[in-house]
């Protein structure tokens, strides 16, 4: 199919491939809903801007996205105080691995954090939630394929770490996120979340990036985080 320029039409802006994008993204999510037989929305989409600068952010915002994903503190400081003061209402979620010391700024530029993996983190936040006065719904990450170098508590030790982080923390814990091995096929590592979730009555999993958001929906997802297939290849590594 040839498209017809119109000589007088103006060049079209960059948002207009960000919002493509995202209509793409959302039309994607959902038909995998439909296909799972769940509603229309079950799932939250959350943009991960991480690497990307503000410039290439707002296009996003604009075609009505709220809800973003970084993954480092620091980052997000520089990034988002501006982008909060053009768009209200806008939602931050810590994807990333957290550091106890870095706790109180989290719970400072932060309205979800996905990444509660051990005790020392769930008591560093949980502190730093009632000196500020924000006790925000957190996730635990789940170490599902049980990988060395990955964050997250094992498989085997998550009901204990659950039981700690709501009975002993007193966190507000909503689900569980994790981030398969990159080998493997993801979806036996979203039924061991999901299943890992429901016997804890936890209503929340995080689960499902780019390249696998809609067997995560498929398999129960409340929160896909896409970075890539909205955002482009990231200018550098995460
Ligand atoms: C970067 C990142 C994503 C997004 O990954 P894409 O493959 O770019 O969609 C999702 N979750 C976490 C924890 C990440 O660090």
């Amino acid at each position: 199919m040839t498209q017809v320029e119109h000589p007088s039409a103006p060049a079209p802006a960059p948002a207009g491939g960000a919002a493509a994008r995202l209509a793409d993204i959302r039309a994607a999510m959902d038909q995998a809903c439909r296909d799972a037989a769940r509603p229309v929305g079950a799932a939250t989409l959350i943009a991960v801007s991480k690497t990307f600068g503000a410039e290439e952010i707002w296009p996003i915002i604009a075609a009505g996205q709220r809800v973003f994903g970084e993954n480092r503190v620091q980052e997000t400081r520089d990034k988002w105080p501006g982008l909060r003061q053009r768009q209200a209402g806008l939602e931050l979620h810590l994807i990333g691995p957290l550091q106890s010391n870095k706790a109180a700024e989290a719970v400072e530029l932060f309205d979800v954090i996905h990444t509660v993996d051990r005790p020392k983190i769930a008591y560093a936040l949980a502190e730093e939630m009632t000196r500020q006065g924000r006790r925000l719904p957190v996730f635990i990450q789940v170490n599902t394929g049980a990988e060395p170098q990955k964050a997250g508590v094992l498989p085997e030790a998550a009901d204990a770490f659950i039981t700690e982080c709501r009975d002993k923390a007193g966190l507000d814990v909503r689900g569980l996120m994790c981030i398969p091995p990159v080998e493997d096929v993801p979806a036996p590592h979203f039924a061991l979340l999901a299943e890992i979730a429901r016997r804890n009555g936890l209503p929340g999993l995080s689960m499902g990036m780019s390249a696998d958001f809609e067997v995560a929906i498929h398999q129960g997802a409340t929160h896909v985080r896409v970075g890539s297939a909205l955002f482009g290849t990231r200018p550098r590594p995460a």
